[in-house]
């Protein structure tokens, strides 16, 4: 869990999809990355690593 400047809490709003062609271990190894909003002020930040 994030948390942002504020004090509000950063919930993910969207998670970046698997390429198509990474097999089941590729994306056991691969980084996907989200995108986080604050529940408080509504601040939004892309490109915030999930896995
Ligand atoms: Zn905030």
């Amino acid at each position: 869990m994030f948390k942002c400047s504020c004090g509000g809490f950063f919930h993910v709003i969207r998670v970046e999809e698997y390429p198509k062609h990474l097999s089941g271990l590729e994306k056991l190894n691969y980084m996907r990355k989200c995108t986080v909003k604050c529940d408080k002020c509504g601040t939004i930040k892309e490109n915030q690593p999930y896995d």
